[in-house]
């Protein structure tokens, strides 16, 4: 599989990041129990996660989940081209998905950026060890697309705030222990500009996580209840007011260099389902080449763009509204991709038979949804419009 050779890529995985690869793969070819475990599939989340935190903490105490993040917060030094080695390595070698690890690649380099340095010191060690993990509380009922219309008040109170209000959609929250929580400190007509960042720890009195089972069987998503919740002023993320441009540095994350973590796992599902395929070839073409084909290709359009948005991070420069084609292009390849691994079965009823077949129907029907979440498709198609062609 050349095309899935990170040894050979350029950009963000040149230089001493080959040495560190060509170890890594060697650790893993190893097969480390842990690795094992947690890359068998797994239909329950709850247990998906616990394999994957153990799995965190193997990585970072042999060292190879703390390279690509500060000293200063747990990690040994460098920058994200060796994460971006790790997690294709990881998929590379049968890891499913990064579970609710993604948060790592999405929340993280916002708490290393905009956080209090003395509170991401704590937390972030934690985070990377799989011992704590943490969610991302932006949505609400009446504020998604609108985000500046969020409504959840945190109110100065003492050495801290008291929050309350409603949160949903929020991925993982169930499995997290911390939140990333936007909230209302300005007047209800200062929108964008009267938002505040707060980590809100979710064992705190007051918050209450209610999981929304979904279609494919599932519980990622969750609803979150804030009554009169207390965090502490060394919790707030960024300025007071400043919350728009800490949500802007994480959907940069979201939208853009996630995009390089996640397309590492269409090209290990897409894998995965080309052996069967192999085996029941019998010289002809076939109704499902014409869906690989275009799997393919989604798939090699996604890495080239988030290629350049990882080098351009690599370089200091966080995506601007241009992650919104890494986005659309993800979204399109999540959905390809499942496309054709159930191009071959009659109906969703394979769920039932194994647990591979579950993992794969659980995965079908989560692609249906992926143009939703980071901003909905007419949202990027929106940001391109008039961000980037200027469009009236
Ligand atoms: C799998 C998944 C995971 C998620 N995880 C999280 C999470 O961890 N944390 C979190 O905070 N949120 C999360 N979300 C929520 C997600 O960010 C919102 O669902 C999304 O922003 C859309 O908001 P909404 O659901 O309120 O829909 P609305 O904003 O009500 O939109 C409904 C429809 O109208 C369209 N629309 C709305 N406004 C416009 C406009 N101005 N122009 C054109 N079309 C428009 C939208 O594109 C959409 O099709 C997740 C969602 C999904 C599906």
């Amino acid at each position: 599989m050349s095309e899935f050779n990170a040894g050979s890529a350029p950009g963000p995985l040149a230089g001493d990041v080959h040495t560190y690869t060509a170890a890594f793969e060697a650790w893993l070819a190893a097969r480390p129990p842990a690795f094992v475990a947690a890359a068998r599939p797994i239909p329950s989340y709850a247990e998906r996660v616990a394999a994957m935190s153990e799995l965190m903490r193997v990585l970072f105490d042999e060292g190879w989940a703390r390279r690509g993040w500060p000293e200063e917060f747990g990690g040994l030094g460098g920058g994200i081209a060796y994460r971006a080695a790790m997690w294709e390595a990881l998929a590379r070698h049968g890891l499913g998905a990064m579970a609710l690890f993604e948060h790592l690649e999405i929340l993280a380099p916002t708490l290393l950026a905009m956080g209090r340095r003395d509170f991401a010191a704590r937390v972030l060690p934690r985070f990377l060890r799989g011992d704590e993990r943490w969610s991302q509380g932006f949505s609400e009922p009446e504020a998604g697309s609108d985000l500046a219309s969020v409504r959840t008040r945190a109110t100065a109170d003492g050495d801290g705030y008291v929050i309350s209000g409603r949160k949903i959609w929020t991925s993982w929250a169930r499995y997290a222990s911390w939140c990333l929580v936007l909230a209302r400190t300005g007047t209800r007509e200062s929108r964008h500009r009267g938002l505040t960042a707060f980590a809100v720890d979710l064992r705190s009195p007051g918050v209450e996580v209610r999981a929304i089972e979904q279609a494919n069987g599932t519980d990622e998503l969750a609803e979150v209840t804030l009554e009169g919740v207390r965090v502490p002023s060394g919790q707030v993320v960024g300025e007071v007011g400043g919350g728009w441009k800490v949500a802007m540095h994480i959907l940069a994350h979201e939208r853009g260099t996630f995009a390089w973590f996640r397309h590492c796992f269409l090209y290990r599902q897409l894998f995965d389902g080309l052996r069967p395929a192999a085996e029941a070839e019998d010289g002809g073409p076939r109704a499902e080449d014409g869906l690989l084909g275009e799997a393919l290709l989604d798939l090699a359009a996604v890495r080239a763009s988030s290629h350049v948005v990882m080098d351009r991070y690599v370089t200091g420069t966080l995506a601007g509204p241009e992650a919104a084609f890494s986005k659309l292009l993800l979204a399109a390849a999540e959905q390809s991709v499942n496309d054709w691994s159930l191009a071959d079965d009659t109906d969703l009823a394979i769920g039932l038979q194994d647990e591979h077949a579950a993992v794969r129907r659980q995965d079908y029907l989560f692609s249906r949804i992926v143009t939703v979440y980071g901003g909905s498709q007419q949202m990027q198609l929106d940001t391109i419009a008039k961000q980037i062609l200027r469009l009236p």
